[in-house]
């Protein structure tokens, strides 16, 4: 007679069990050893976090220069000094880069790309100058029409007020003018829209479903 020991069970998730096999590892693993629950709940949040972490890195990384890029980076060297204790030098260096500030050319905005910025002469000696910084644009085009998006940022010191201005042109129309506050909301409302097309592009592959025999 072959006597088969106890085979240790694979833990599976069952279907539909949210958070997938790690976690189900996890709270079986955590339960066989006795664990308090508040212990196993605070392990398996953790572990659902970095499962959420991952993807958003990951998403992150597949589009390359997105702007949050730099950090997660940093994320990852953190969650590397927590995982193998290697040191923060690196994490802290990303940091500080991150948060650096170029200095500003005398007269100029830090941001200001002082090669472009235009520089008024006025009949009593005076200097005033049109400060002009990064600018940023996009085409949609359909193959047949094409809507051109320009956002640049800059200041004027004939204007009264020293705060600078991102201004916005969507094809040949007039361009819009945002202050900090204002140019907040409209991403705000952009990024609603987004969302929203975000919908559209997911919803728009469904077909229409056959008519009955009364509609025909
Ligand atoms: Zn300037």
């Amino acid at each position: 007679m072959t006597i088969i020991a106890d085979q240790p069970q694979a833990t599976k998730a069952e279907p539909g069990q949210v958070g997938g096999p790690l976690l189900a590892t996890v709270r079986q693993a955590l339960a066989e050893t006795g664990a308090r629950q508040a212990v196993i709940d605070e392990a398996v949040l953790a572990v659902a976090s970095g499962q959420v972490h991952q993807a958003a890195a990951t998403a992150v990384k597949e589009q390359g220069t997105h702007a949050v890029r730099p950090f997660f980076d940093c994320l990852d060297l953190v969650i590397n000094h927590i995982v193998t204790g290697a040191p923060l030098t690196a994490a802290r260096e990303a940091a500080e880069a991150l948060a650096a500030t170029p200095p500003a050319q005398a007269g100029h905005h830090p941001w200001c790309l002082p090669e472009r910025c235009i520089p008024h002469r006025y009949d009593d000696g005076a200097v005033l100058t049109e400060h002009l910084g990064p600018a940023y644009t996009t085409e949609l085009a359909d193959g047949h029409e094409a809507l051109r998006l320009r956002a640049e940022l800059g200041s004027d010191e004939n204007l009264l007020d020293y705060k600078a201005s991102v201004f916005v042109w969507a094809g040949d129309n007039d361009g819009l003018s945002f202050d900090q506050d204002g140019l907040g909301r409209a991403i705000d409302n952009l990024d609603t829209f987004l969302d929203g097309l975000r919908h559209l592009h997911r919803v728009m592959g469904q077909p229409r479903a056959p008519k009955t025999e009364g509609q025909a």
